[in-house]
């Protein structure tokens, strides 16, 4: 039997949304890219496959997707389920949380729920809002959330004591798995385990945040993309589908860097995390008593 219990253990979870389509929604054109079925499918296997080949207990992992995942990739969101794994909700589209009025944010989170609880047969328990976008003093809009799920996982904090002091402040009856984020060299910039973080910076600097937050008491939460650990060009907007766009050569060299950039030593950072932290499972399996009632 495969044991990791020697290793410390951290949740993974996969943002599994769709780059081209968000970006065009971002940069306001009308053109609607082609769906990238396989390079997503592709995607899934290549994360799935490194926690199986790294030996990952608890390979079933939490996979938040948005609702617009659920409209263009409804095989792919139903065979994440299949696989076992949990689907969370990460926004109907990728809007920015805290741009949404709570009524909007209301609104478009119970479709991405009903979309994704229907495809999956399972009510959809949690939420991570898109860029992490979610404020942990806007109760308003956490409020919001809250109505439509039982957790959140988009709040970032450094340690548990500043966790457990804003748990008692906040009124919303909400099941919070906080995102620690810990400063590096001495400075106020933050570093996360995941996305960018985990391709800019040697893995020793995410190494050294994740051991920093679990001796603050907080478990590591390592987050990740459909496009963090497999690049092809056709994850990227192509050229034409940029067609009408203000600065077009700017936005064709910036997702080439958000997404190619030490995308080659992603696989082989992950691994070292792999294999040095074990994985607790999905979220949803771990809702513990609301930690606002401690
Ligand atoms: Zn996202």
């Amino acid at each position: 039997m495969r044991k990791d219990k020697h290793k410390q253990s951290v949740f993974y979870t996969v943002d599994f949304e769709d780059f081209t389509y968000d970006l065009c929604r971002y940069l306001g054109t009308s053109n609607i890219p082609a769906p990238r079925t396989k390079s997503l499918l592709k995607s899934f296997y290549n994360i799935t496959n490194l926690l199986d080949m790294n030996n990952i207990n608890n390979n079933k992992i939490t996979f938040f997707c948005t609702g617009v995942a659920a409209d263009r990739y409804p095989e792919i969101i139903k065979l994440i389920a299949e696989h076992g794994h949990e689907i969370g909700c990460h926004g109907n589209t990728h809007n920015n949380i805290n741009s949404m009025s709570p009524e909007n944010i209301y609104t478009s989170l119970k479709v991405a729920k009903e979309k994704l609880s229907e495809l999956t047969k399972t009510e959809v328990q949690g939420f991570r809002a898109p860029n992490f976008s979610l404020d942990k003093y806007d109760f308003e809009r956490l409020d919001a959330v809250s109505k439509v799920f039982n957790y959140d996982s988009s709040l970032h904090f450094s340690d548990k004591k500043e966790f457990q002091v804003w748990a008692k402040e906040c009124p919303i009856d909400l099941i919070e798995f906080p995102v620690p984020q810990q400063s590096f060299l001495f400075s106020k910039f933050r570093v996360k385990p995941g996305g960018s973080y985990l391709k800019l910076f040697p893995s020793i600097v995410v190494r050294h945040s994740m051991i920093k937050s679990i001796n603050k008491g907080l478990t590591p939460i390592i987050y990740l993309h459909p496009y963090d650990i497999f690049y092809d060009y056709n994850l990227l907007v192509k050229w034409n589908e940029l067609k009408g766009i203000k600065l077009r050569s700017y936005w064709y060299m910036r997702q080439t860097q958000w997404m190619g950039l030490f995308n080659w030593s992603q696989k082989q950072k992950l691994q070292k995390v792999f294999s040095e932290f074990g994985s607790i499972g999905r979220l949803g399996d771990n809702l513990v008593q609301n930690p606002h009632e401690n």
